[in-house]
C-alpha cells in the first residue's frame, strides 16, 4: 500500500488498532457479502446490538473468572455513573437482545452479526485490540443436530470464502452436573505439578481448574497435554450427546478431529465446544470458535440455550491470503474530469453528474482547483483514470469534449450531444 504522507505519533491509530483503506475494504465487504449469503441460506437473520453494553451483561455471561473478564475489558463509567463496557464478544450483547425480544417457550431464533469487538490484549501479529468478528447464534434449541449443523455452516462459510486447510477440532464441556467428577480428576492430576506452573494457573486451581487446560504459557501447556480425557469422565448423558454430533458431523461429511482437551476461554460453555485453526496464522492460529452454551441473564430466572461461533475477519482475511488469493487493486476513477479556467468548473460538475447518471458501475472523478493541463493530469494518472474528459473556454465554445485515452494518449474531439453514446461504445475497450 502506497503511503506517501509523512507519519507522525498524533495521526498514527493506536496499538492494536488500524485503518483500513481501499482496496482491502472490498475485501471486507465481500467477506460479509458472503456470510450473508451463506448464513441466509441456512435460515439466519442479521441482528446488529449495540457496542457497548452495561458492564454486568459480559461479566455475568462470560464469567468473571476468564480471562476476558479479568484482564481484557474495556470498561468505562459513563456520565451518569454506570460501569459500561465495549464488547469484547458477540454472544453475550445478542443473547440479551434475544431476550429483550422475548422467546417463548420452544420458540427459536437464529441469528448472525458483524463488527467490532475489543479487548485491551497485547498487540501482537493477529491480535489486536479493535478486531472484528463475524458470528452466528442459534438460541432456544437443545438438540445436538443444531451443534452439528452449526459446525457443518461454518465449514461451509469457509469453503464458499476460499479458506481451505482448516482444521476443526471439538470436544464437550459436558453439564454441570458433570462437573464436580470432572473438576475432581483434574485437581487429582495437576495438584502435583502446580509448583512449576503460572501464578495463573496456581490461582486456577482452586478457582477454575478447567482453565488450567486452555493456559497460554509454554510449560503450562506442557502439563496440560497430560490431563486425563474429559469425555471419559462425563455422564452417560452427556456422551451420549457429543456422540450425536459426531456422528452427525461424520454423516453430513464434515472433517474434524476431537481435542479431548480442548474447553475454550469462556465459562458459559456446556456440551460442545470447537475451534478451527489455520496453518497460515502463525502463532495467533485461532480462526474461528465457538459451542453450546447457557446463559443466566442479569435478572433473568431462567438460563438461555443455545449454539454458536465467531470467527475473526482480520484472521479470515490473513488465511486467505496465506492461500494466494491477493487483493485486487481498483482504481480511484475510471473518467477523470479535467476542467481549464474558472468557466469550465461548474460544466464539469455538472458533466461529472450526468456520467454518474448514466454510466452505472464507472467512478467519475473531477477537479475543481482550476490548475494547469498538467498538473490536473498528473492528478487523473495517479487516480487510475482510463479516460479523461478535458474542457477549456474553446471547447465550451465548440461545444465539444477532449476525450484522451490515457493509456495509449490518443485524444479525439468530441461533440458534447454524442458524449455518452461515444463513452458507450468503447466502454469495453477503455474500462476493461
Ligand atoms: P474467541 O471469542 O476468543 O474464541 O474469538 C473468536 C475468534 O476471534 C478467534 O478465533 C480469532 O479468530 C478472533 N480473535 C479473538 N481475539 C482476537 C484478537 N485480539 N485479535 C484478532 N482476532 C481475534
Amino acid at each position: 500500500q502506497e503511503r506517501n504522507f509523512v507519519m507522525s505519533s498524533a495521526t498514527e491509530p493506536l496499538p492494536g488498532t488500524s485503518d483500513c483503506w481501499e482496496p482491502e475494504v472490498l475485501d471486507w465487504i465481500e467477506l460479509e457479502t458472503a456470510a450473508r449469503e451463506i448464513f441466509h441460506r441456512y435460515g439466519y437473520a442479521e441482528v446488529r446490538t449495540p457496542i457497548f453494553e452495561r458492564t454486568e451483561v459480559f461479566v455475568r455471561s462470560l464469567g468473571d473468572e476468564t480471562d476476558v473478564v479479568q484482564k481484557e475489558m474495556y470498561t468505562f463509567t459513563d456520565r451518569g455513573g454506570r460501569s459500561l463496557t465495549l464488547r469484547p464478544e458477540g454472544t453475550a450483547g445478542v443473547i440479551r437482545a434475544v431476550a429483550d425480544r422475548g422467546l417463548e417457550q420452544g420458540e427459536e431464533a437464529r441469528v448472525f452479526y458483524f463488527g467490532p469487538m475489543f479487548r485491551g490484549e497485547r498487540p501482537a501479529a493477529g491480535r489486536r485490540r479493535q478486531f472484528h468478528q463475524v458470528g452466528v447464534e442459534a438460541v432456544g434449541n437443545d438438540s445436538p443436530w443444531m451443534d452439528a449443523e452449526c459446525i457443518a455452516m461454518l465449514s461451509h462459510f469457509l469453503d464458499q470464502i476460499g479458506v481451505t486447510g482448516g482444521k476443526i477440532k471439538i470436544n464437550s464441556r459436558g453439564l454441570p452436573e458433570d462437573r464436580p467428577q470432572v473438576s475432581a480428576a483434574l485437581a487429582e492430576y495437576f495438584t502435583p505439578h502446580a509448583p512449576g506452573m503460572c501464578e495463573d494457573c496456581q490461582r486456577r486451581l482452586t478457582t477454575n481448574i478447567w482453565r488450567m487446560l486452555d493456559c497460554k504459557n509454554p510449560a503450562c501447556q506442557e502439563v496440560a497435554a497430560g490431563a486425563p480425557d474429559l469425555v471419559s469422565l462425563m455422564g452417560d448423558d452427556t456422551r451420549a450427546f457429543f456422540a450425536r454430533v459426531c456422528q452427525s458431523l461424520d454423516s453430513l461429511g464434515v472433517d474434524y478431529e476431537v481435542a479431548p482437551r480442548l474447553v475454550r476461554g469462556l465459562d458459559y460453555y456446556i456440551h460442545t465446544v470447537f475451534e478451527i485453526t489455520h496453518p497460515g496464522l502463525g502463532a495467533q492460529d485461532a480462526l474461528a470458535g465457538g459451542g453450546r452454551y447457557r446463559i443466566v441473564l442479569p435478572g433473568a430466572k431462567k438460563p438461555v440455550e443455545g449454539i454458536g461461533f465467531a470467527a475473526g475477519m482480520e484472521r479470515l482475511l490473513l488465511a486467505r491470503a496465506s492461500l494466494g488469493r491477493q487483493t485486487t487493486a481498483v482504481a480511484e476513477a475510471d473518467i477523470a474530469i479535467i476542467s481549464l479556467g474558472e468557466n469550465a468548473i461548474l460544466p464539469g460538475l455538472r458533466l461529472a453528474q450526468e456520467l454518474r447518471a448514466t454510466l452505472s458501475g464507472l467512478r467519475v472523478k473531477a477537479d475543481f482547483t482550476g490548475r494547469s493541463l498538467k498538473a490536473q493530469m498528473r492528478g487523473a494518472n495517479r487516480s487510475g483514470a482510463r479516460l479523461a474528459l478535458i474542457r477549456g473556454d474553446n471547447e465550451l465554445a465548440e461545444n465539444v469534449v477532449l476525450c484522451r485515452d490515457m493509456t495509449t494518449s490518443e485524444q479525439q474531439s468530441v461533440p458534447a450531444a454524442d458524449l455518452m453514446a461515444w463513452i458507450d461504445e468503447r466502454r469495453t475497450t477503455l474500462f476493461a
